[in-house]
């Protein structure tokens, strides 16, 4: 962390500024952002920290025990942030802290204070609000001192006239903010892209029938971290055989056979932000006739997505552009007969793709933001980052059985996903996670591709 960085990559200067913003949207209001909870997986064995994404976004601060409160109203201590204080008994278990007297210069805020003195503080802090921006039942401590605020102003706000009566979702300032990405969030975001497709190209690399799906995560999973990134930005899904048609299939238990698809879905997440990625490979480096049917139709839904993202563009256009392309494909399957506007309509294609083509990517994996108001599509604008992922799943194969035989539909068992990252840019769009190929052939020849210094045999 640089003198002038409040987190890698990051100027203080920046955190400095979107607190600015949300401090003129407030106005006459108060915000109060508390840090995530430390989680725990099983006693008291905490899980890896990940800072709050709000909390981080106006301040560039990652430690637990924190709360921000901002003061639109007032003409002094607009920022505050309470943290914990510093304590080499504690820090020896569980790492350096910052504390209350680096804060203000390390992260520019107006003041800090001690995280056990929230309760004291935080109503008188509040007292001059006409409103609070809070977020209902995440944290306790803050939610007890706004609650006793908005108490105060009932009661003597009846005579003095002030105090918040109101409480509102923060997303409401903050998710529109996060929507549209800076240039040092695209920057981070590029590079999770970068991350992420190189680490499933490895993933890839491992693909071989009798091969564990666990063992094409943890090559995953290693080229994250190898790379730097914070680990996975949510489970990884390494689905093959009949497992690619369960959309979050994440047990990663099944051996890969000769034959089988593998439907490989991960994100790292670096510097905080998520890279979300998915291809879908033939275990044995060979499409069946079958299967690369059905991989050309999602791989044409993909292009025809990507190719909609434009500035002014409603995001349903994206997902209109793959559903066309999926239904037309699912007519000329076999599987869909009829008219492809009348389909759509009937939402023939659901039992085959039941999700959407589209969310959000940034801090979180799927992101904030509204995707419509009013019920109308919202349109498009430089900065946002989406995923386009479209997909077709046949499931119902029997354990046992194969894709192709037989039984039922001759695409049983076949799940194919295909999703990449795509800025909007002035000019259209930018692919961020375009270095790892989605063509079938280009695809396919990455299985066993890289050969490592043992020559793997396969
Ligand atoms: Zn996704």
């Amino acid at each position: 962390m640089g003198g002038s960085e409040a987190f890698e990559g990051f100027p203080k200067a920046l955190f400095k500024e979107r607190r600015r913003r949300v401090l003129e949207e407030l106005g006459s209001g108060a915000m109060v952002l508390p840090a995530a909870p430390i989680l725990h997986r099983t006693g008291d064995s905490e899980l890896r920290y990940r800072a709050d994404s709000e909390l981080f976004y106006l301040t560039g601060f990652t430690e637990p025990e924190a709360v921000l409160v901002l003061r639109g109203f007032a003409d002094e201590d607009r920022s505050v942030l309470f943290v914990r204080p510093r304590d080499d008994k504690a820090e020896r278990w569980t790492g350096s802290r910052v504390g209350p007297e680096r804060v203000p210069s390390l992260y520019g805020v107006d003041s800090a204070r001690m995280f056990a003195q929230l309760g004291d503080c935080l109503p008188a802090l509040l007292a001059g609000a006409d409103r609070v921006f809070f977020r209902i039942g995440r944290d306790g401590a803050a939610e007890r001192g706004v609650v006793q605020a908005l108490e105060a102003a009932r009661t003597k706000g009846q005579r003095e006239g002030t105090g918040p009566r109101t409480v509102v979702d923060p997303g409401e300032i903050l998710d529109e903010l996060r929507l549209r990405k800076d240039a040092k969030e695209i920057a981070a975001m590029r590079a999770a892209a970068s991350v992420t497709a190189a680490a499933v190209r490895e993933g890839i690399d491992r693909v071989g029938p009798g091969i564990g799906e666990w063992e094409v995560e943890a090559e995953v999973e290693a080229g994250f971290r190898r790379r730097g990134a914070s680990g996975p930005a949510f489970p990884t899904i390494v689905g093959s055989g009949p497992n690619a048609c369960t959309l979050h299939y994440v047990l990663n238990s099944r051996r890969m056979e000769a034959g089988d698809l593998v439907l490989i879905d991960a994100g790292a997440e670096r510097r905080m932000y998520s890279g979300d990625i998915s291809r879908t490979v033939p275990v044995s480096g060979r499409f069946s006739s079958e299967q690369a049917d059905v991989y050309r139709v999602v791989e044409e839904a993909r292009t025809r997505a990507v190719a909609a993202v434009a500035p002014g563009v409603p995001f349903e256009k994206v997902h209109r552009a793959a559903l066309g392309a999926l239904v037309e494909g699912l007519i000329e399957l076999g599987v869909l007969a009829g008219d492809s506007q009348s389909l759509i309509e009937k939402k023939a294609q659901e039992p085959y793709f039941p999700h959407r083509t589209s969310h959000w990517l940034g801090l979180d994996t799927h992101d904030v933001g509204s995707y419509a108001k009013d019920g109308v599509s919202r349109s498009l604008e430089p900065g946002m980052v989406l995923t386009v992922e479209p997909g077709l799943y046949f499931p119902g194969l029997t354990p046992g059985s194969k894709p192709g035989s037989k039984k039922g539909s001759p695409f049983a068992g076949i799940g194919i996903r295909i999703e990449d990252d795509v800025l909007v840019t002035e000019g259209g769009r930018e692919v961020l996670t375009a270095e790892l190929p989605t063509g079938p052939d280009e695809i396919s020849a990455l299985v066993g591709a890289i050969r490592t210094p043992k020559g793997r045999k396969r």
